[in-house]
């Protein structure tokens, strides 16, 4: 239907002469049937709002757009607007496209309470982007869902358990009051041009968070934990007021390792600092 009057992506790539920046993280999908299967992640989209980090040609924006989900797109590379438009243009009324700096916007001018994240990240800003996402003391937050392509490794970390080399903060942040699960992974050949390493996209549902228990407290009990990964709680944790205490209160041995430590027994160290 609609993708039959759309051009293909080389060729729009070409007309508007979008020769691929590194510095701004340009590693373009171009395969329709790849874009489609990340767009169906999220479950479905018909009629739901979606955010979209750096669209750049703007293939995983039409696989969103055929999934039936209205997009604002944020794309900080001026050369891109035009193929932008022109795509917009072709679905009037389900495409918005802002220039700008996704580390500078505000996440409330973009996307209505209760809509989607999408993105095929730039690998230099994902994980500042992803912390912000998931930080905060407000939850459940405005989004209902994250579906976001990062470098494979980040992934692992993202989803890693305890007792593992990949398991440290990103790992708590994201999974003590979020599902996270690694939804695809993506061979570097998918891309123009290829990155050097593998990728995956990472599905990312918020939950009840645990009562009691600050952001900010758990953030700042896991950075010092894996700060120091290699010591012993009890020295790398030393200097976060209460923190021996509550570990000795729980039960909790501090000869042990942060990365031995579960998600759970995280939040309750945290809990007990208030
Ligand atoms: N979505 C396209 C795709 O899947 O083919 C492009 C993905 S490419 C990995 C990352 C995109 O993010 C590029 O278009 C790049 O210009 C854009 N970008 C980089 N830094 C950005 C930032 N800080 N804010 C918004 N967009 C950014």
């Amino acid at each position: 239907m609609t993708g039959n009057i759309r051009a293909p992506l080389r060729e729009v790539i070409a007309r508007h002469g979008l020769s691929a920046s590194k510095a701004l993280g340009q590693n373009f999908l171009l395969d329709a049937q790849l874009l489609d299967r990340i767009a169906r992640v999220p479950g479905d989209l018909r009629g739901a709002s979606v955010f979209e980090v750096g669209p750049g040609p703007g293939g995983l924006t039409r696989a969103l757009i055929d999934a039936g989900a209205t997009v604002t797109a944020l794309e900080r590379d001026h050369r891109c607007l035009p193929a932008l438009a022109e795509l917009g243009d072709a679905h009037p009324g389900l495409l918005r496209v802002i220039e700008g700096d996704a580390l500078a916007m505000p996440l409330a001018d973009v996307l209505p309470e209760g809509g989607h994240i999408v993105a095929n990240l730039p690998y230099n800003v994902g994980t500042a982007l992803f912390t912000g996402w998931l930080s905060g003391e407000a939850w459940p937050p405005r989004w209902a869902s994250l579906t976001l392509m990062f470098q494979a490794e980040v992934a692992e970390r993202i989803v890693a358990a305890p007792d593992s080399g990949a398991y440290g903060r990103l790992s708590i942040l994201s999974q003590w009051r979020s599902e996270a699960k690694i939804a695809m992974r993506v061979n570097r050949a998918a891309f123009t041009p290829p990155p050097k390493v593998m990728s995956a996209v990472v599905h990312i549902v918020p939950k009840l968070a645990p009562e009691g228990v600050r952001a900010g407290t758990l953030e700042r009990l896991t950075a010092a934990a894996f700060g120091q990964r290699r010591k012993m709680l009890r020295a790398s944790v030393r200097g976060v007021p209460g923190a021996l205490a509550a570990l000795e209160k729980l039960g909790i041995d501090a000869t042990r390792r942060a990365e031995t430590l579960s998600v759970e027994e995280f939040v309750q160290v945290a809990r007990e600092l208030g």
